[in-house]
């Protein structure tokens, strides 16, 4: 018998998860990281009191009960609710789109009014057969909207053109004809109360974890010392990138501290503005309501990924969608190995997804294995 039941790679969300039921089952996990410290992008680095979240801005939301109880097990969570706003042209505008947001670009007062101009607008600028992401927006919400509140933030977000971007990449664009700027629409919100790193640090209660140490520096070791392997990285690199690498869209972010108590009065300001190379401007504290002297804010900038970057957003065009289920066929000849989580499924979950495919696999596997 070898010495772990399962060897995990990665102590992201899935990887901490899986390694916690696989625990409670009675099997003996090792999880390891390549990063110094676990849990994967939900982690907070704490400055002048305040949790800054690394790796881009996280709110936990669901409709899952089920998961929402889960989580609440390992930690409890604020009241906090996610209503961001849009710098657009010199004046702020509420998210989503929402009676507020038509109010301040049109001045309407009802649903009925703010209907009407937006019928109006569809009308006048969109089309039945839209080609790119700009005509199937004007399509979705006219002209107003998406050059007040789409256009400069998409084509910061892609480094493209909006006429040069596939219509599908836009689906739906919800208007909400109340005046309600909460930006999710699930039961569930919050932010966990103490911070992120509580969730992780709960969940590995007792679980044996090696920081800073690559699975592929010494693949074959880590192979020996378990019997089967849970992975969460990149499923192209677990395959030697034989079929090809998958593409991403990667984030700069860039943090400052502040000598101010309060610097913008929300967690999130968008910034559609194309004289802004930044997206957001996110503020920490208010995650929390904190109350401390300083204020720590970060500008996020999208940008171009390249394989020494932080993978974080999946394109999953056809191309690369073909080249992901190459892979995916070939992990599932392997009975040895769990593949799962963002990068091994190359698709983009929100945490409540990961926690439920967490949740299944593992159960699946501790049934069965
Ligand atoms: P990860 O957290 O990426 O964990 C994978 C881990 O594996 C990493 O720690 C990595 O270092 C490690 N690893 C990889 N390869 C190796 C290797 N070879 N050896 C050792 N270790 C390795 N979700 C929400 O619900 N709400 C939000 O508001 C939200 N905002 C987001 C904002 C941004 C900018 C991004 C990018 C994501 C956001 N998400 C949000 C999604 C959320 O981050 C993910 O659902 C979740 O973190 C995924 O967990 P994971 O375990 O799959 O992956």
């Amino acid at each position: 018998k070898k010495e772990y039941d399962y060897l995990i790679v990665g102590s992201g969300l899935f990887g901490s998860v899986f390694a916690h039921e696989a625990t409670k089952a009675g099997k003996k996990c090792l999880i390891l990281d390549k990063r110094k410290h676990t849990g994967g992008n939900i982690y907070c680095e704490n400055i002048e009191g305040i949790n800054v979240h690394k790796y881009g801005p996280h709110i936990f939301h669901t409709n899952d009960k089920k998961i929402w109880d889960y989580v609440n097990q390992f930690v409890n969570f604020n009241h906090f609710v996610y209503s961001p706003l849009s710098l657009s042209k010199g004046k702020l505008y509420n998210l989503p789109f929402n009676m507020n947001t038509f109010y301040q670009l049109w001045g309407t007062k009802t649903p009925a009014e703010a209907k009407n101009k937006i019928e109006q607008q569809i009308k006048e600028f969109g089309s039945d057969n839209p080609k790119n992401l700009e005509e199937q927006a004007l399509s979705l919400v006219g002209k107003d909207i998406y050059e007040t509140l789409i256009k400069g933030y998409t084509e910061k977000q892609w480094g493209r053109k909006a006429t040069e971007l596939p219509a599908f990449i836009i689906k739906r664009l919800p208007v909400r004809f109340t005046f309600d700027n909460n930006y999710f629409n699930d039961r569930y919100q919050g932010i966990p109360i103490g911070g992120y790193n509580k969730i992780i640090e709960n969940l590995l209660e007792n679980i044996e974890v090696k920081l800073d140490t690559d699975y592929f520096e010494n693949k074959e070791y880590f192979e020996n010392i378990a019997t089967k392997i849970v992975f969460t990285g990149k499923i192209d690199e677990y395959f030697d990138y034989r079929f090809g690498k998958l593409e991403y869209r990667s984030l700069r972010f860039e943090t400052q501290i502040l000598d101010t108590e309060n610097f913008q009065g929300n967690a999130g300001i968008n910034y559609n503005d194309i004289e802004y190379q930044h997206t957001r401007i996110v503020e920490h504290k208010h995650f929390e309501f904190g109350n401390q002297k300083k204020t720590v804010v970060t500008k996020e900038y999208p940008e171009n990924w390249t394989s020494e970057k932080e993978a974080y957003y999946p394109i999953n065009d056809e191309k690369n969608q073909a080249i992901y289920l190459n892979y995916k066929k070939l992990s599932e000849t392997l009975n040895n190995v769990i593949f799962g989580g963002r990068l091994a499924e190359y698709k983009y979950y929100d945490m409540h997804q990961i926690i439920a495919s967490a949740l299944i696999k593992s159960k699946k596997e501790l049934e069965n294995g």
